[in-house]
């Protein structure tokens, strides 16, 4: 068995690969990038090593620092982990050249499967059913137009070299071909280094089923039965699940020894996937099943195959790399329950899912298991993928599965970091996914419902005023000016900011001493309220500038981030309480900012057309001295 183990990998899979080494009484060696340098990953190794500047290409992508790191540190293998080198067989082989064991398959399999032609065509003809195109040398565009013809429209043109989605043309009718390929040609061409393309027909309600494949030194090859990815987000996987919905025996049993054919062809050794293609319009249906793409190495959705099959895949790597035969045969593997897994990412539903990045200050994520990259307090960097954690369930039915992800996803509070939870919670309690009735399309088909943050619940909100409450107790002239006073005589309501937008809430009939830590944490004089997978920003007064002038202190702030559509004043302009300053367009509505009491403009930041950040100082309104 190898004794030490070098981690070509950060974040979360790093984590992972540490926490079996571990239990396996396997020394660990991570490395590490100048902004990893305290990272999760690095604080659980045995031992650490600096392999160069925060961008991949000068760390994390350069196989000589990675095996010099491995010589000087004594660690017998090299675990490649997922992306950056993983499917790169020059590392493998150099791994290999420099007497280190490469966890991972043989190079010469990666790279019979790193053109998705050839790949097609091995499979082909290993009797793997590939989905229907022309995959030929052949580049002349007459002739792929009529073999485009052939196939029937709407039809994909796929650069060989594609991945990740990129390199992909859907082609509806014949008259567009002629536009289209050019165009894919040239993307292929920027990405890839190479404009060779292929042509698919294009699946109709496409579902993304792939099989776990392991195969070891002695000859075996097992499959570990398979997982539904089918949701995704621009050809990107958000939630996966073992088994596949809706998958009888007899397909299960058809589509997993094609995968065992499909590896037997490149004598794999190893962890794989491989992944296919299914026209789910009538059900899953083994005529309708087609041969993708094989992924050479660990995927990120791997933990729901290991909660239904009980097996450690990584565990099972390390013993493959280190010579043993598989643990177990094909007839001791068995699916146990469901399983299910949704990606955790800083980042933010609301503006298009662009990254969010900073120091994750609060994070509770309570998960049967998390897999986890970051802890509280650490920092997000723009470098990297922003995953922050995989959570997992497993139980024994698919319902019971799906209510606890859920809740789980549903309940991850983070801050300040925006996460995707509050989406991911929306995404799992759609009845059409509790239905089994998932496609590729699933989430596109409902993005704006989606994507758009719900008002913090009226329960959450009522918690919250017991909580400002309590924390602004001290802070004299607060309550009073609120009108949130203990022994005043009732109001009805009180005026909140939540989110930077007024809220009206009804006042508690008593108060209870809440507690500062009931899913809540505190910012500044901000209350940060945590509801269903979402975090508000709740303060005890009017939103500032919204016009009321109530406890203003005359910077009037952008509420949230949009476009200044007008402005009314100029800079030293006198301006009377309420008067108009701006207009601002956020979340496809105007939102008016006014004067919050008599005075003059002292500072104006705002200009019509320009983009503003959310709290940005937009006017500085001066009472004007007696
Ligand atoms: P990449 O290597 O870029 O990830 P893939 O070939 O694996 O590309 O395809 C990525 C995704 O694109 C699939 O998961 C599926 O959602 C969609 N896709 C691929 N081929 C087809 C097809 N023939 N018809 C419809 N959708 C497809």
């Amino acid at each position: 068995m190898i004794q030490s183990l070098l981690i070509a990998n950060r974040g979360e899979i790093a984590c992972r690969i540490i926490r079996t080494a571990r239990a396996m009484g396997i020394r660990t060696v991570a490395v590490y990038s100048d902004a990893d340098a305290r990272a999760l990953h690095v604080r659980q190794a045995d031992e650490a090593v600096h392999i160069g500047a925060s961008p991949a290409r000068e760390s994390y992508l350069v196989g000589e620092k990675i095996i010099a790191a491995a010589k000087a540190t004594g660690a017998e293998a090299i675990h490649p982990g997922y992306g950056f080198l993983s499917e790169n067989a020059e590392f493998a082989q150099a791994v290999i050249d420099a007497g280190l064991i490469w966890v991972g398959p043989r190079p010469a399999s990666i790279t019979a499967m790193g053109l998705k032609d050839a790949a097609k065509k091995l499979m082909s003809d290993a009797g793997v059913p590939v989905t229907p195109g022309y995959m030929g040398e052949n580049q002349d565009p007459a002739f792929l137009a009529e073999r485009a013809a052939e196939i029937g429209y709407p039809v994909l043109i796929k650069a060989v070299a594609g991945g990740g989605g990129k390199g992909m043309r859907k082609v509806e009718a014949a008259e567009d071909f002629a536009d289209s390929l050019p165009s894919c040609q040239r993307e292929a061409a920027a990405s890839f280094g190479n404009d060779h393309v292929l042509i698919e027909k294009y699946i109709q309600r496409p579902r993304h089923i792939e099989v776990q494949v392991f195969g070891d030194t002695h000859g075996n090859i097992v499959h570990l039965f398979e997982r539904d990815c089918s949701l995704q987000r621009r050809h990107q996987k958000v939630i996966e699940e073992a088994p596949a919905p809706g998958m009888d025996e007899a397909t299960r049993e058809q589509l997993c020894a094609a995968a065992v054919r499909a590896a037997k062809a490149v004598d794999y050794v190893g962890a794989g996937t491989i992944e296919f293609i299914a026209d789910a319009s009538e059900g899953l249906r083994t005529d309708r099943i087609w041969f993708m793409e094989m992924n050479t190495r660990l995927q990120v959705e791997h933990p729901v195959t290991e909660e239904i099959t009980g097996v450690d895949l990584v565990e099972w790597q390390l013993r493959v790399a280190s010579g043993e035969a598989l643990p177990k045969r094909q007839e001791e593997l068995s699916i146990n329950g469901w399983a299910m897994e949704a990606r955790l990412y800083a980042e933010d539903p609301t503006t298009g899912f662009l990254p969010s990045i900073g120091t994750l200050s609060h994070m509770e994520i309570n998960a049967m298991r998390v897999d986890l990259g970051l802890q509280s307090g650490d920092e997000i960097s723009p470098f990297y993928d922003p995953m922050i954690a995989k959570i997992i369930t497993h139980s024994s039915s698919r319902a019971e599965t799906l209510r606890d992800l859920q809740n789980q996803c549903a309940g991850a509070d983070l801050w300040p970091v925006k996460t995707n939870a509050g989406f991911l919670a929306r995404l799992l309690a759609e009845p059409a996914f509790a239905a089994g009735e998932v496609d590729t399309n699933f989430i596109a088909a409902r993005q704006e419902e989606l994507t758009t943050k719900p008002p913090l619940s009226d329960d959450a909100l009522e918690a919250t005023i017991h909580l400002l409450v309590d924390t602004e107790k001290a802070a004299s002239g607060a309550l009073e000016m609120s009108g949130l006073r203990l022994n005043a005589a009732p109001r009805r309501t009180v005026t909140l900011d939540v989110d930077g937008e007024a809220r009206e809430a009804p006042m508690p009939f008593w108060y209870v001493h809440a507690n500062n830590y009931a899913r809540a944490t505190r910012d500044g004089h901000e209350i940060i309220k945590f509801d269903r997978g979402y975090a508000y920003r709740v303060a005890l007064h009017a939103p500032r500038g919204s016009g009321d002038g109530g406890g203003s202190d005359g910077f009037i702030l952008s509420p949230m981030p949009g476009r200044i559509i007008a402005v009314e004043v100029a800079a030293g302009d006198q301006v009377t309480k309420g008067q108009k300053l701006l207009t601002l367009e956020a979340m496809k509505m105007e939102h008016t900012l006014a004067a919050p009491f008599d005075g003059v403009v002292a500072e104006l930041n705002a200009e019509a057309g320009a983009q503003v950040q959310v709290e940005a100082l937009l006017v500085r309104v001066e009472a004007e001295e007696q």
